[in-house]
């Protein structure tokens, strides 16, 4: 993956029918495209073919993509997507938080999961389906940001596309969202959180909860008991949710968000800079 990717309307509603419906998501075997359509999609670089790895590639893959990209440019653009609801750049926050202390490491076997207790990744060298990681990047901004899988893809992509540039009102929603989790009510849970922010940006719940746990994974709505992965690598086995979680689905880190959590000030600094007030 080299060439650069630029927006294209007819790739994205290729890839969009492929997996979504006005109904939601559609069934697996349904989620085919025209041979065609497919090609064109994939040409655009918004859909892939499955691709295979073993535990150890897919994490050289992962710390090669961070290097590509920088937290700077990663904040630049997820303060720009506010305003501009261009959720793609969004997401790359997210993945640079998740693999910026990921490094080269042995699979350790995860007992009864089959996974690896560092990062989860399989042991196997199955294929993966890229295309609806592409799919939940540009719905939502992504979903699965602590796998390495995607934040390999996202961070390759993301260092071929263009960015939003963030204005002066995007950075106003930043602090707008930061200054709602400042005040909120101590016993406020994520979902609070999530509500509470509704009319600051145009945005589905669904993406709120995506933009949340991205400053979540970033540290800076973390707790001392899960710091997120901003400042040191978390391992998967450490980021499970408690085992009674009360209803509570939400991605680590966020899943232990309350109100008197707050914002943790030092994180929002750290990616921030000087567009915190
Ligand atoms: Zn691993």
């Amino acid at each position: 993956m080299a060439e650069p990717i630029s927006e294209d309307a007819r790739a994205r509603t290729i890839l969009f029918n492929t997996f979504w419906t006005s109904a939601g998501w559609k069934r697996e075997r349904d989620r085919t495209a025209d041979p065609a359509d497919l090609a064109y999609a994939q040409a655009a670089g918004y859909m892939y073919e499955p691709l295979g790895g073993t535990h150890d590639e897919w994490v050289a893959r992962a710390c090669a993509a961070a290097d590509r990209v920088t937290l700077a440019e990663a904040a630049s653009a997820f303060v720009g997507s506010l305003g501009s609801r261009q959720l793609a750049a969004r997401s790359a926050l997210g993945s640079i938080a998740t693999v910026r202390h990921l490094a080269p490491h042995a699979f350790a076997l995860w007992p009864g999961a089959a996974a690896c207790g560092g990062c989860g990744l399989y042991g196997t060298d199955r294929p993966e389906d890229l295309s609806v990681l592409s799919f939940e990047r540009h719905k939502w901004g992504g979903v699965r940001h602590g796998s390495p899988i995607y934040a390999w893809l996202d961070l390759d992509v993301f260092a071929r596309s263009a960015r939003p540039v963030e204005t002066a009102r995007d950075v106003d929603i930043l602090n707008r969202v930061l200054d709602t989790a400042r005040g909120a009510s101590p016993d406020a849970r994520p979902a609070d959180l999530e509500r509470a922010i509704a009319p600051l940006l145009l945005s589905t719940k669904d993406e709120r909860r995506v933009l949340l746990e991205v400053l979540a994974l970033a540290g800076i709505l973390a707790t001392p008991d899960c710091p997120g992965l901003l400042e040191t690598w978390v391992p998967i086995t450490e980021r499970q949710p408690p085992s009674k979680p009360s209803k509570n689905d939400w991605a680590y880190p966020m899943f232990s968000w309350r109100g008197f959590s707050g914002v943790n000030e030092a994180a929002a600094r750290e990616v921030f800079g000087d567009r915190i007030r």
